[in-house]
């Protein structure tokens, strides 16, 4: 819905050109790598079914506070309402009742803020009227208070006992992630009720237990086509022979991916800052660009899977 408010040229994120340095969560984290998807996949949805201008459906996500979800709420154009901890199912269960038939609801919370969300959960399970796309950003931590250990949640029991289909997702599999929410998206208009599970999004806490186990994870690679690098060329080229004209030229050329996935290792185009999460393995850079080399949480956020490549 904010993209409404906030409109983004074709094929390219609300803010690629502007911001110099764009709020984001860690390199790598999972939460903006699931959000890109829920996104995409409403973009692939409208696609398919040919649905142009005001006759498209409209992505409207509601969340709770938390790393998976305040990274999405400036002019990303991902979050349209966020209030506290346990808010975002019951919030969403509401916005369903106020929105069109062209709007679908996603609601979503981290795995600590699942159990204040129960009743709102339970409410869209049902709700005859609507169906329901509840995510759950599964880090197994509360970061927002300081990193406590949540009460432990079977999802695949509580979910379906719910009502709900259980989905498990690895979070840095952002390409299939998105055909995934695509077809959600019909679903969900068929009053399915769907829950997503994306699991082991922190990779701050699994980079280190990779790293304490002898695991050196992979970087990104930029080629030489990346846009961005090349247009960096000319603006050098511009600041020496014309610098004149430097102030009339736009900073970036094209920063869909490090904005896509708000990775500030992508933003910075620096390796170093790359926690090796896989992401950008399946981003669809448009000129091929982008690509990636070594063990990446993408193949697998199990350590012990991940000693085996
Ligand atoms: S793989 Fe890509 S998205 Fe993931 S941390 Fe590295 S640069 Fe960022
Ligand atoms: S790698 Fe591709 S998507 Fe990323 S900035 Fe370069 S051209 Fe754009």
């Amino acid at each position: 819905m904010a993209s409404k408010q906030n409109p983004a040229p074709k094929d390219k994120a609300a803010d690629e050109i502007t911001y110099l340095r764009p709020v984001s969560n860690c390199s790598g984290c999972g939460d903006t790598k699931v959000s890109w998807s829920v996104r995409e996949g409403m973009r692939r949805f409208n696609r398919q079914l040919k649905l142009k201008g005001k006759d498209r459906y409209e992505l409207i996500y509601a969340a709770d506070r938390g790393c998976g979800n305040l990274q999405g709420y400036h002019a990303y154009g991902i979050v349209d309402a966020i209030f506290c901890m346990g808010s975002g199912a019951i919030v969403g269960d509401g916005i369903k009742e106020s929105c069109s038939e062209k709007q679908l609801v996603v609601t979503a919370s981290g795995d600590g803020a699942y159990n204040f969300n129960i009743s709102g959960i339970k409410f869209a399970a049902k709700n005859k009227k609507f169906g329901a796309i509840n995510v759950i950003y599964n880090n197994y931590n509360i970061r927002m208070t300081g990193g406590q250990i949540p009460l432990e949640v079977d999802f695949d029991k509580e979910g379906s006992a719910l009502g709900f289909e259980v989905i498990h997702i690895n979070p840095y599999r952002v390409d299939d992630n998105a055909e995934l929410f695509k077809e959600l998206y019909g679903r969900y208009l068929k009053k399915e009720k769907i829950m997503v599970v994306a699991d082991g999004v922190c990779v701050l806490d699994m980079g280190k237990t990779a790293k304490d186990s002898g695991i050196r994870m992979g970087r990104f690679i930029r080629s030489d086509e990346c846009l961005d690098l090349k247009f960096a060329k000319e603006r050098e080229r511009v600041a020496r022979e014309e610098p004149e004209k430097l102030k009339d030229m736009p900073k970036f050329k094209c920063r869909l991916c490090g904005i896509g996935l708000r990775c500030h290792a992508l933003l910075d185009n620096d390796p170093g800052k790359c926690f090796g999460c896989g992401a950008c393995i399946q981003f669809p850079c448009p000129v091929g660009a982008l690509s990636f080399e070594g063990p990446s949480f993408s193949t697998s956020i199990s350590i012990t899977e991940l000693k085996k490549t």
